[in-house]
């Protein structure tokens, strides 16, 4: 019988059809909802608080300090739970900056594929005086930490590079990195928002400075994340208020979405060789047999690569169009490209990879988790052929391409 895609909704009654967008988002765990629903009905308390209920609240956060320390090999002091993955990355980056000015030292090294998170915040840095130096990624989408230890200078006060690109897949050689930093005396902080959860992550063998994880990309809920900061490194507070984070983060914490986040990185951390290996062996499936579409190219690296980055360009086709296609089969998946911010232009991690605007035009970013299953790749490999070719039947620009009025690029 064929697959019906539609069924597994009316069976759960809460999953899609087929969820194939988990870099922008998983699904809550269930044992992350577990642990959190009594903080939300039963141990209410505000953490700041003398009397017991509040006290209750105190009590697991500080537990859940414990258990993400424990996770990730850190000491408890060095984690601010912050509300994702963004304003760690601000906090980090304007920290080192702050660190950086009082010593006379405005050079920042990055890369020219982070999140807008970093890449926003570097922008402003510019803005105040700071020079921002974007290392080139190149065709696979990578860098080396050759090309970190030749560009950082006397003045460099941070280097900020992601663990690992979240639209391509890429995974940077971390540690190397680190290390050249922590042999110059460089501060380094990684965006570890895609990693954390999915690959080996350790501060101290890895000789990270600053780190940025975030719950809701490892079936945690959304707007809760972590900055790690080695003991040391002063804080600048993007918040102003009471004392809660150490005076580092001042509102009242979000104790639910906290113990969540530890109930839901504990579950990860523990799963994550197995869930890994099954996640790649789906994503290694899809990359196969979308290979043999014609004129289409696999972006990122093809080695080092997340365990569930499948990211494609299609020539001749808008990947939008292919979003609203896939979608009305019942597959979710994202174009990777800014489209969902309003904006027209192509992705800036495909441009930095060298695809030129009318091929980055036509990418589609499938994203896998431990919950997908082998026939939701074999549906999404007997649909998505069929749509590719479609679209580029009501293509002019495909037409073109055909009649040799343009060249093919991939
Ligand atoms: C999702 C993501 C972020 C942002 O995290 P939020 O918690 O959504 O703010 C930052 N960096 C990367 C690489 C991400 O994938």
């Amino acid at each position: 019988m064929r697959y019906n895609p539609r069924r597994s909704k009316k069976e759960s009654g809460v999953k899609p059809m087929i969820y194939a967008d988990n870099a922008a988002t998983t699904r809550l765990s269930a044992t992350a909802l577990e642990a959190m629903l009594p903080y939300l009905r039963e141990h209410y308390g505000n953490a700041s608080s003398l009397h017991g209920i509040g006290q209750e609240a105190a009590e697991a956060l500080e537990n859940a300090r414990e258990s993400v320390a424990a996770g990730l090999g850190w000491q408890a002091r060095e984690i601010y739970f912050t509300s994702g993955g963004s304003e760690a990355d601000n906090q980090a980056i304007l920290s080192a900056a702050a660190l950086g000015e009082r010593k006379g030292k405005k050079h920042i090294l990055s890369t020219a594929f982070e999140h807008h998170a970093v890449l926003h915040t570097l922008k402003k840095l510019e803005k105040q005086g700071f020079e921002v130096e974007l290392l080139d990624v190149g065709p696979v989408g990578n860098i080396t930490a050759e090309q970190v230890a030749a560009a950082i200078r006397p003045d460099t006060c941070l280097v900020t590079a992601m663990f690992a690109n979240n639209e391509i897949g890429s995974v940077l050689p971390i540690a190397e990195i680190g290390a050249v930093c922590r042999d110059k005396g460089v501060l380094f902080h990684t965006d570890a928002v895609q990693a954390v959860g999915h690959l080996y992550v350790n501060v101290v063998e890895q000789n990270i400075d600053m780190l940025s994880l975030s719950a809701h990309k490892f079936h945690g809920p959304k707007g809760i994340g972590v900055l790690y900061a080695r003991t040391g490194i002063p804080l600048v507070n993007l918040i102003e208020g009471g004392a809660q984070e150490r005076g580092k983060r001042a509102g009242t914490e979000n104790v639910p979405a906290i113990v969540g986040l530890a109930a839901a990185l504990k579950e990860a951390c523990e799963h994550r060789q197995e869930n890994a290996e099954k996640t790649a062996a789906l994503r290694d499936r899809l990359i196969r047999g979308l290979s043999a579409i014609p004129h289409c190219a696999l972006n990122g690296d093809p080695v080092n690569r997340l365990p569930g980055n499948v990211s494609f360009c299609f020539e001749g086709i808008e990947g939008e169009s292919l979003l609203l296609l896939l979608d009305g089969k019942g597959i979710c998946a994202s174009s990777g490209s800014a489209c969902t911010s309003g904006s027209l232009d192509p992705s800036h991690v495909l441009l930095a990879i060298g695809r030129p605007h009318e091929v980055a035009h036509g990418s589609l970013r499938l994203s896998l988790c431990e919950e997908n299953t082998e026939e939701e790749v074999e549906y999404i490999l007997a649909q998505l052929p069929g749509i590719v070719e479609y679209l580029r039947s009501i293509s002019p620009m495909w037409k073109d391409l055909l009649a040799g009025r343009r060249q093919f690029i991939l």
